[in-house]
């Protein structure tokens, strides 16, 4: 039988299986609640809307936090035959424009703080958005639309130039959100409360909305801009068992909990990527009674495609999931023995690699590069090196900043650092290190350097030549540290234009 792996496949789950589940959200009227019941029900009257406003197979933009209306958008799009395009809420109301204009979305639904006005039919998350959805007929006939049409999509950052638009297929979110469900991965089901911390804007929350739905998970979504103190409460009040969200959320997460002498209780597992989370962190977890899961992914890859689950080796990124194939090769290409020592590029193909930008750059290679510097165990585990354009290469040799600056983290009084590359007549590139310490510590540059040393890990040319105090370090749009602003920074502090 030819069955489409389509979000209606799902939906049919959630409405047939699971009526009786909840999903509780944050909004900025305070919690929501409702049942997988009431959630279909909205879905079908906000597919009503979508097809009397022209919108059915159309393109739609969000611009939105994680709340039960963003996940209602997230099925009634695509289950018309459209595209969700979600747009990063931190984007410059320009980049909101270019974005919009580039993938060609026919309306915007946003969230109410969102600033940004928009030629096309916009509709705002409020009470009277709320009434419009309630007051339409349910709509009875969802059509089966071929697997490999768009879904949901979303633009890369873009810290290298324009960003560009990556769309997921119906089936590529279904088999995503399957392999996702596994064990061996995140091993998500019907009796466990999953939080998404990681934004519903950027590479669908990883897909883990979709796959809990799958499951019949109580989903738990943490509204607009959820601070320390809010993911703290939430999962304590909703009792939350796995939570999903980068590597800085848990830290300013596990400093909360120390501040207010707080525990995460009945929260058993983490899951974070996007960036390697720092030892120290994972160890503190640990005292949490909370176990972290480590998984590597970009927005290429619809996020998770790695993942790690192993304590001991937790600063790997892991074992690729099912649907994705890895291999390791050098810059002309040639593959690479998996040793555990040769480092090169990690390039990856699968159910749930894009091979589609919007502006029709197809990617002929059958490999898709990530751009990622990496080592590959015997066993098929990778471990990240760097960015090959993070990398700092000084007298024709590499260092890693990412080594330097989890090293540099693993200092119990700093806070968080990174580690970039100034140019040096001599060498080539020297590292610098840019640190922020801990509230209410004093440490210097001299006290880093000694630490440094005593791991016993590093030449001593890899030591940074400079380190640099600041109160904060500059992020991307999605949260990560964002490189090329902190080399102008540099660049700045050091006095050399
Ligand atoms: P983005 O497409 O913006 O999500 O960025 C993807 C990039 O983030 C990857 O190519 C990696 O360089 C980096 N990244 C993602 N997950 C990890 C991880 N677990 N450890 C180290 N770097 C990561």
């Amino acid at each position: 039988m030819d069955y489409n792996l389509n979000l209606r496949a799902i939906f049919w789950r959630v409405e047939k299986l699971y009526g009786d589940r909840e999903i509780v959200s944050r909004t900025h009227e305070g919690i929501h609640k409702y049942t997988y019941s009431d959630f279909a029900l909205r879905v079908r009257k906000l597919s009503s809307l979508l097809k009397e406003k022209g919108l059915v197979g159309e393109k739609v933009a969000s611009i939105a936090w994680n709340t039960h209306r963003h996940l209602e958008l997230y099925f009634a799009v695509p289950l018309m035959g459209g595209i969700l395009h979600t747009v990063n809420v931190r984007f410059h109301p320009s980049e909101m424009e270019y974005v919009i204009k580039d993938f060609g979305d026919k309306a915007v639904f946003m969230d109410k703080d969102i600033d940004y006005k928009s030629d096309l039919p916009t509709y705002i998350f409020d009470e009277k958005y709320d009434e419009e959805v309630n007051s339409r007929e349910p709509i009875s006939n969802i059509p089966d639309i071929d697997e490999r049409e768009g879904a949901i999509a979303c633009f890369t950052s873009g810290t290298t130039g324009r960003p560009k638009g990556v769309v997921y297929s119906h089936r590529s979110v279904f088999i995503h959100s399957l392999s996702l469900l596994t064990a061996d991965a995140l091993g998500i089901s019907s009796n466990d409360v999953v939080m998404p911390v990681v934004p519903m804007f950027h590479i669908s929350a990883w897909d883990v909305p979709f796959a809990s739905l799958m499951t019949g998970a109580k989903l738990v979504l943490p509204g607009p801009r959820p601070k320390a103190e809010d993911l703290v409460n939430l999962i304590k009040e909703y009792k939350v068992t796995i939570a999903v969200g980068a590597p800085t959320v848990w830290i300013d997460v596990v400093n909360y909990l120390e501040r207010e002498k707080k525990d995460l209780s009945p929260l058993k597992v983490v899951v974070t990527g996007g960036a390697e989370p720092p030892v120290g962190l994972v160890k503190k977890l640990k005292e949490f009674g909370v176990k972290t899961y480590h998984a590597w992914g970009m927005t290429e890859t619809e996020a998770i495609a790695t993942l790690n689950k192993n304590d001991e080796r937790i600063s790997e990124q892991g074992y690729p999931i099912p649907g994705v194939e890895i291999s390791l090769v050098d810059l002309e290409g040639k593959e690479l023995p998996w040793d555990g020592k040769s480092v090169g590029e990690l390039v990856v193909r699968g159910a749930f690699v894009t091979k589609r930008y919007s502006n029709a750059q197809t990617q002929s290679e059958k490999w898709f590069r990530t751009g990622d510097v990496v080592k590959v165990n015997p066993d098929g585990s990778i471990k990240v090196v760097d960015r090959l354009k993070d990398l700092i290469k000084s007298g024709g040799e590499w260092i890693s900043s990412i080594d330097l600056e989890n090293a540099i983290m693993s200092y119990e009084k700093v806070l968080e650092a990174t580690v970039v590359a100034v140019k040096d007549e001599r060498w080539g590139e020297r590292p610098v290190a840019v640190v922020v310490k801990k509230p209410g510590v004093e440490v210097t540059a001299e006290e880093i350097i000694e630490y440094l040393k005593s791991l016993n890990r590093f030449p001593k040319w890899w030591l940074p030549d400079k380190i640099l105090f600041v109160d904060s370090l500059p992020k991307t749009s999605t949260g990560k540290l964002d490189k090329k602003v902190i080399r102008e920074k540099v660049r700045e502090m050091l006095g050399n234009p």
